[in-house]
């Protein structure tokens, strides 16, 4: 069954203006669609545009020409539908764990006893109870990012936009913060089944996601399309994966 898209990235471009005052194009044309339920990984070098376009879908940054549309609403400011998590946790240090998880919430305008039940909820369900008075500094990057997907699986949201979220992190640390992810999505009650996760680890790409976007650099623009996913399972990295990575 194919399902109608959720977020929809129409012939998008982005420029920015260098200390020179030079127009330096970074996304040029990009179009994307993410349907109901689906995790698309979006791949491509340092520089390519990834963070930029997954901020032009959070409604963080604005395109210079073409839209993003989630449903039929255009993008143009942070909404309650995405949240995201960042490669480097932006956490604030200066709030304990439990206030950082909060800050979702309050920016949605959620009443403080509401805010009081989800994030006790969201606290206790990516692993983190035991820490909720503990500040950033004290924990370990693995419990900095728990902390980052709590903040943004707070809010509950239909989409979940992720910014490199394990490459910050040790190999085994990643591997089991991925694991749990999973697992908490296969709950029937997990509201937050459709993701788009930015990384340029191809083998995280491939265990995670349906579809694989390839990005280009300079100026990013979408060079292909994998379907990792398939009724018939086949071998993803075979030599027309190899060819659109190199
Ligand atoms: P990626 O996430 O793929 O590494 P980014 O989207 O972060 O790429 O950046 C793409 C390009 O856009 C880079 O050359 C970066 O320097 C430039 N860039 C990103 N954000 C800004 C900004 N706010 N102002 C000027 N240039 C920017
Ligand atoms: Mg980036």
């Amino acid at each position: 069954m194919v399902s109608a898209p959720i977020i929809t990235v129409d012939r998008v471009t982005k420029n920015f203006t260098n200390p020179s005052g030079e127009q330096l194009p970074v996304l040029s044309d990009v179009c994307l669609e993410l349907c109901e339920g689906e995790i698309v990984a979006l791949l491509g070098k340092s520089g390519s545009g990834k963070s930029t376009l997954l901020r032009i879908i959070a409604g963080l940054t604005l395109p210079s020409a073409g839209s993003a549309r989630i449903r039929q609403t255009e993008i143009t400011e942070p909404n309650a539908s995405t949240a995201m998590v960042f490669q480097t946790f932006a956490l604030l240090p200066w709030l304990t764990v439990r206030q950082n998880v909060e800050l979702g919430l309050r920016a949605r305008g959620v009443s403080a006893w509401e805010r009081g039940e989800r994030v006790t909820d969201a606290i206790d369900m990516i692993g983190l109870d035991g820490f909720e008075n503990a500040y950033p500094k004290e924990l370990s990057g693995g419990m900095r990012q728990r902390v980052g997907f709590a903040r943004a699986l707070v809010v509950q949201p239909e989409v979940l936009l992720m910014d490199e979220p394990f490459s910050a992190l040790d190999v085994l640390t990643a591997e089991n913060l991925r694991g749990e992810l999973m697992r908490l999505r296969a709950e029937t009650a997990f509201p937050t089944k459709t993701m788009l996760m930015v990384t340029h680890n191809i083998e995280e790409a491939v265990q995670l996601a349906d579809r694989i976007l390839v990005l280009d650099n300079n100026p990013g623009r979408i060079k292909g399309e994998i379907q990792v996913r398939l009724p018939q399972p086949r071998d993803p990295r075979g030599a027309g994966f190899q060819a659109l990575v190199d």
